[in-house]
């Protein structure tokens, strides 16, 4: 599986494009349809995904939904592997895309690079706690492809929670 970003409005989200064998599922379509359809190109788009619905995740989710005539987090190609696990404390709906097998974790704003998201924009920090906790029982060599910024991985950020409560 490939992974592609593409960075998207105002608050540069990372748009994630996961390709195996020109099929496409795209993972939070923050904004900026236009730029999403070309990186995309002709390729077919089989799903799309969406961690968290914050505006700056789905400003272009209805546009992505009708023009390739598919449903939200639905994926209708049976190479695309995933377990959906659900990470509440940024947003009560905070959910990871694990990708076991590509050992990727698509997490939204649940956790970043040396840091974790906020939980004051309907989220809490109990919550965010036991998202944390239950999330550090996955392996450390599992990338994590946040929301916004660099990617990291779990191993290194396990090593931070202690530090936010
Ligand atoms: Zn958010």
């Amino acid at each position: 599986m490939k992974v592609e970003m593409v960075e998207v409005g105002d608050l540069s989200t990372n748009c994630y494009l996961l390709d195996i064998n020109n099929k496409v599922v795209i993972i939070d379509p923050g904004d900026e349809f236009n730029k999403i359809k070309k990186a995309v190109g002709d390729r077919k788009v089989v799903g799309v995904l969406v961690t968290h619905f914050h505006g700056d995740h789905i400003g272009a989710l209805e546009e992505v939904l009708s023009y390739y005539e598919t449903d939200l987090n639905k994926v209708k190609d049976k190479n695309f592997k995933y377990k959906v696990i659900e990470t509440p404390g940024h947003t009560m709906e905070s959910r990871t895309y694990y990708f076991e097998k590509e050992k990727m974790m698509f997490v939204g704003d649940f956790i970043f690079y040396n840091s974790i998201g906020c939980t004051d924009l309907g989220g809490s920090d109990k919550i965010m706690k036991q998202s944390l906790d239950e999330i550090s029982k996955y392996p450390d060599d599992i990338t994590i492809y946040p929301g916004h910024g660099e990617i990291t991985t779990l191993g290194k950020e396990k090593k931070n929670f202690k530090y936010y409560y």
